[in-house]
């Protein structure tokens, strides 16, 4: 019965993450996913028979269901949806905790019982690989979740590649002394390899620049995927093994197409955005910039043939994706052509801007991706910026000294016309200066994305 509650369980999580790649189908993944982890939970915890015996301890068990559950619950329905990433890189966290106190106590049973020959080697290298990969994710994820939420800073001192290589070469070369020793059994030596392990996720991601933390998380996301994985080869648990494979490439490969995204290597990410990005691109004389009013916009809107509007963490901060909707299906009615330009990496989390739209009832076709929107800039009359900045920044093509610099973003600056809606002309999440608000073309329609998306309505509505 339970080979085929893993099966199910497997399946599942297989057709779920498949639903999970369009927006109209992503909830009904989450939850069939969410079901099978479920079943296999349940069959694991009811049905699994070692040397004809169940589990003990249900009393534990249960509690920490019920608490783990409890907190989960709880925290994923306060969570504001621009707090995601901050949760996501917790959540994913604790699974590397997870997987690194699964090679804890595995060790823990391993110093109990006597050990000779290759299979046991072999366990010890996995309970090993287990361990270091799920304490540097869990490290790395809490330092992620730290500087997402502003609370810890970007830290980086001379020299800091070669200390990180120094720790992770340690920890390689203990590990092959630990597994070497056997029979003998080196308790410190896994200690300090742990600490070292620790010790490593947090001067890893330390440095790396905000504007990179997607990349980070997602590859974090990656490491807990195979340190669960490792699990699942201890415990020979082939629904453990499925999950932590497809989320241990799921990530890898999320990692790899956010890197093109960003039109940056993944080591150029790692290693390569160290310094302070205002040091670049930030002070530079800018010029002056023209605002437009109200009224303006919503007559140039109207009488448009085409327009783009250009969605950013902005909008998922004044929650503007229905008034945003409401305005979209107005000037449609007038017979204007509305899409939306959706980058890769705008917002907090990849494909934030799909989920708010949809959550709006945007239709999916109006939404396109970053190449299918440049190549249509140049027939669009006006582009509508909804609080988004890096993302349209020129100086990633432009500015060599930029921390964006190479990161592909929409070429606004094609269309007729660009009005930018923000509340003023702070920066954006890399800290840098934007040159699209200073171009001619350009027009600064400052406020909260909501009230002014609300009054753009009214105006139409009631002026035109
Ligand atoms: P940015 O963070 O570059 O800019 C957002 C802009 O929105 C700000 O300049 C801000 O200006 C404006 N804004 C804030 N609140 C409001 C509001 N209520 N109404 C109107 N405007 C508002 O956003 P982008 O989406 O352009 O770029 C995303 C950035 O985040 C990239 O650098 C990306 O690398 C990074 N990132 C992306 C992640 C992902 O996975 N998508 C994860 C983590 C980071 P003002 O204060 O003047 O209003």
């Amino acid at each position: 019965m339970l080979p085929l509650i893993y099966l199910i369980g497997s399946v599942t999580f297989i057709i779920g993450l498949k639903m999970l790649s369009n927006p109209a189908t992503a909830r009904k993944g989450n939850a069939i996913a969410a079901g099978g982890m479920t079943l296999a939970i349940l069959g694991t915890i009811f049905l699994y028979r070692h040397h004809g015996q169940g589990l003990h301890n249900y009393g534990w068990i249960m509690a920490g269901l019920l608490i783990g559950g409890v907190v989960g619950l709880v925290s994923a329905r306060r969570v504001k949806m621009t707090a995601m990433p901050e949760m996501v890189s917790l959540f994913n966290g604790m699974g590397g905790a997870c997987a690194a106190l699964i090679s804890i106590v595995e060790f823990e049973y391993m110093t109990a019982v006597i050990f000779t020959g290759a299979p046991v080697r072999m366990q010890l290298v996995i309970i090993l690989a287990g361990m270091v990969i799920g304490a540097v994710s869990f490290a790395g994820s809490v330092i992620a979740w730290g500087k997402l939420n502003g609370r810890i800073k970007d830290i980086s001192f001379k020299g800091q590649h070669i200390f990180n290589l120094v720790i992770l070469a340690v920890i390689l070369l203990l590990a092959v002394v630990v597994t070497a020793a056997l029979p003998a059994v080196t308790v410190i030596l896994f200690v300090v390899i742990l600490l070292l392990s620790l010790l490593y996720g947090i001067c890893f991601v330390l440095p790396i620049g905000g504007a990179d933390m997607p990349v980070v998380i997602s590859l974090l996301n990656s490491f807990t995927g195979v340190a669960a994985a490792c699990g699942g080869f201890l415990y020979n648990n082939p629904v453990m093994l499925t999950g932590g494979i497809l989320v241990g490439s799921a990530g890898t490969i999320l990692t790899i197409l956010m890197c093109k995204a960003m039109n940056r290597s993944l080591k150029n990410v790692l290693i390569g955005s160290f310094g302070s990005p205002k040091a670049a691109g930030g002070s530079r004389e800018q010029g002056a910039y023209k605002e437009i009013t109200l009224s303006d916009t919503a007559v140039i809107m109207a009488y448009a043939r085409k327009v783009m509007i250009v969605p950013g963490y902005g909008l998922a901060v004044a929650q503007a994706q229905h008034a945003c909707h409401e305005l979209e299906t107005l000037l449609e009615a007038r017979g204007v052509e509305v899409k939306y330009a959706i980058h890769p990496v705008a917002g907090r989390m990849p494909g934030h801007m799909n989920v708010l739209l949809a959550e709006a009832d945007v239709p999916y076709e109006k939404l396109l991706e970053m190449e299918q929107a440049n190549g249509q800039f140049n027939t669009t009359d006006v582009v509508l910026v909804l609080g988004a900045n890096d993302v349209v920044n020129p100086a990633a093509k432009t500015d060599p000294a930029s921390p964006i610099y190479g990161m592909p973003i929409l070429d606004v600056e094609n269309a007729r016309s660009v009005i930018v809606n923000k509340r003023s002309m702070k920066p954006g999440y890399a800290g840098i200066e934007n040159d699209l608000f200073f171009q001619p073309k350009t027009s600064m329609l400052f406020g909260d994305a909501k009230q002014v998306l609300q009054q753009l309505v009214a105006e139409i509505v009631n002026s035109l």
